[in-house]
Order: C-alpha cells, then sequence, then structure tokens
C-alpha cells in the first residue's frame, strides 16, 4: 500500500529516498501513473505536450574510452572512424532551419561526440562561433560532461577556462548525456574511464556558476539496481536545490532512457521493458519535485509507449532530433518529423505546443 506516499503527494511534502523505493517497487504501475499524472497537472494545469524542433550531429565517433555500453564509438586509427567536415555540419545545420525556420535561438543543436585526442578547445571555439554567427537560429545546447573534460585535458586548461571559452563561443547549455547512473560502482562497470559521480554533478555546477542551464539525463536498465536509480534521482535533486538558491533552477528537464545492449560489450542483456520504462518515468516525476519538465524518450521506448508515458507525468515530447547515431547504434531507431509528434500528442487529448530549449513558446515552423 502506498496510501501514506499518495497523501504526501497531495500535501505538496518531498518524498525520501525510501518512499522512491517503495514506489519502485509498488507492483500497481497504473496506481504510479496516476499519481505523477496528479504532479504534471499540478505543474503544468494546461493540457499542453510541448516539444522542440532540434538534430543531433554527432561530429566524431573516434573515441578512445570504449564504455561497454556503447556501440557508437570507434577507436582512433579503426577505418571507420570519422570527422565530418565542417561543410557537412554546416549542410546539417541548414537543414536544421529548413524544417525549423528562422526564428532567434529556436532550432536546437545537439552536438554530441566521442572523445577524440585530435580536437582541442580551438575545434570547438571555431565551430562554435561560426555556427552562432551564420546561422543566428540556432541554440546550441551540446556536450556532454565527458567530452568538455577530455577537451580541457588534452588543452591543458582547467575545466572552468573550457567552459567559459566555450560559453564565449556560442555554447549556451549542456545536455544530461554521459550521466549514465550516478552511481560510481555503476560507472566503474560499465564506463570505468568517464568521470566520477561527483565530477559530472561539480561540471554541471560549474557551468551553472557561469550562467549556463542544463538538463539531466539517466540511462537505466544495465547493470545497476533500483536503489541505484534512486540515488541518482536524490543526487540530481539535491543539486537542483542548490541552484534554486541563487536562480530559477539549474536543470530545465530530467530525461532517462533505457540501455541498448546491441552491438555493446553487453549483448546479453535483456532490455528494459515498456513497464520498466513507465515505472521509471513515473517515480522520477514524484521524486524530482524541483524540476519542471519531464521528457519522453521516444528514441528507445518509439512513439506508442512514449505516448503512454503523457499520463505518466510527462510534459514534453523531446527533440525531433533529425538524426540519431548513438542509441541507434545499440539497435533501435524512432526518429519522428514534427507532424507525427504532433499527432501523437493529439492523439493522447493534447494539444502539442512547440517550445524553444528553454522552453519558452516558439509561435511558428
Ligand atoms: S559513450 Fe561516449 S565516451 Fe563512452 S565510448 Fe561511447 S562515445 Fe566514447
Amino acid at each position: 500500500m502506498i496510501t501514506d506516499i499518495a497523501e504526501k503527494i497531495g500535501a505538496g511534502e518531498r518524498l525520501t529516498y525510501d518512499d522512491g523505493l517503495r514506489l519502485f517497487y509498488h507492483p500497481n504501475v497504473t496506481e504510479l501513473g496516476m499519481l505523477a499524472d496528479h504532479v504534471r497537472r499540478q505543474k503544468h494545469p494546461e493540457p499542453v505536450i510541448t516539444y522542440n524542433i532540434g538534430r543531433n550531429i554527432n561530429y566524431t565517433n573516434i573515441c578512445w574510452v570504449r564504455c561497454k555500453f556503447c556501440a557508437f564509438y570507434r577507436p582512433p586509427g579503426d577505418q571507420e572512424g570519422y570527422t565530418l567536415p565542417e561543410e557537412e555540419i554546416f549542410r546539417k545545420v541548414e537543414d536544421l532551419i529548413d524544417v525549423g525556420g528562422n526564428e532567434p535561438e529556436s532550432c536546437e543543436i545537439l552536438m554530441q561526440g566521442g572523445l577524440n585526442p585530435k580536437l582541442k578547445i580551438e575545434y570547438y571555439e571555431h565551430l562554435f562561433s561560426e555556427i552562432t554567427h551564420r546561422y543566428p537560429a540556432t541554440y546550441l545546447h551540446s556536450l556532454s560532461v565527458a567530452e568538455i573534460v577530455y577537451l580541457a585535458h588534452i588543452s591543458k586548461i582547467s575545466v572552468e577556462e573550457a567552459l567559459i571559452r566555450l560559453r564565449d563561443a556560442g555554447l549556451k547549455s549542456l545536455p544530461g548525456a554521459g550521466a549514465e547512473v550516478l552511481a560510481d560502482e555503476v560507472r566503474d562497470a560499465i564506463a570505468s574511464r568517464k568521470e566520477s559521480t561527483q565530477e559530472w554533478l561539480d561540471v554541471h555546477r560549474l557551468a551553472h556558476r557561469i550562467g549556463m542551464k542544463s538538463t539531466a539525463t539517466m540511462m537505466f536498465g544495465s547493470v545497476e539496481t533500483i536503489e541505484h536509480r534512486l540515488q541518482h534521482l536524490v543526487r540530481v535533486r539535491e543539486l537542483q536545490d542548490e541552484s534554486l538558491d541563487v536562480s530559477d533552477g539549474y536543470f530545465t528537464a530530467f530525461i532517462s532512457w533505457s540501455f541498448q545492449p546491441e552491438g555493446t560489450e553487453l549483448p546479453d542483456m535483456r532490455k528494459a521493458t515498456g513497464y520498466d520504462y513507465l515505472r521509471t518515468t513515473a517515480v522520477a516525476r514524484l521524486m524530482l519535485d524541483n524540476i519542471e519538465n519531464i521528457q519522453a524518450s521516444y528514441v528507445t521506448q518509439g512513439p506508442k509507449i512514449a505516448q503512454i508515458a503523457l499520463r505518466y507525468g510527462i510534459n514534453d515530447f523531446g527533440s525531433t532530433m533529425m538524426e540519431e547515431n548513438v542509441i541507434s547504434a545499440g539497435g533501435v531507431s524512432f526518429v519522428m518529423p514534427t507532424d507525427e509528434i504532433e499527432r501523437l500528442i493529439e492523439d493522447a487529448g493534447f494539444s502539442a505546443q512547440r517550445r524553444n530549449t528553454r522552453y519558452e513558446t516558439v509561435l511558428s515552423h
């Protein structure tokens, strides 16, 4: 029974770690959905689901880190390794603007790549400032903590200096990429060469101090336990608490997605089920009482589960992406055009509303 937790939610009280554990182990996922939907309606009373027009640009797949859960990377020297020429990156940006239109900072670009030993800070500064100056309609929401820590390291500058220089070149916010599960036992098992939990949190904290926002993510369904997932949620909530002391909140959104095993070093792991995704989404909405937006992950779950998740605490359908190479390397590929996203939202009983990365309404496309 979770009646006492339901009463806390009704009274607007914060849930504890133990409450979260009980929710994760509660057998009736529909009840979790009803609670999460209640909280979503309190934060977003209008029957509106937002989405964003944006695209991924996987500018390089060369990476020496070899995370066990990753099917995207190619090690330095591999024949299938690539770094996209600048002109091709610009072509991809122009394709995005063709879809998203020219309203300033309305088209999100998520640059995401491997840890390529040849790409130092100057590469990113040049690329970001070119994109920003040539294409004012874009908004650079790019680079994971791992990419930033590594480019700072090989450029022999501090992470803070790297962030400031990237910001000055046009980087506006950080995606939560690379958080995986914020518990060192899990990170040591699946991504032992990546930053620690504390480093991931510290880089996001630093970005916030210099005026950048970010999103938080969680990749679940690999080697972690339910307890690890909950630790992750509590750590994200604590960092958001810190940011609320000085601003209107550092994390704009939370997105969870499930591990895709094909092509990775963990091919025998069984994929998280749709129920696991819905349960995790609902618990995230209930635990993360200080984060306004919870995004669907249709890329891993497919349109139908993402649509159902709109009644499990989700208020945002995420980005059109246009192209996705990192998760799809692991065996799934659901990328949808704008009209299909709108159809799914409307068929679920909501109005679809385009937004920008700052979650402000965009009126045209
Ligand atoms: S997840 Fe990122 S850091 Fe890890 S191997 Fe893949 S590209 Fe490299």
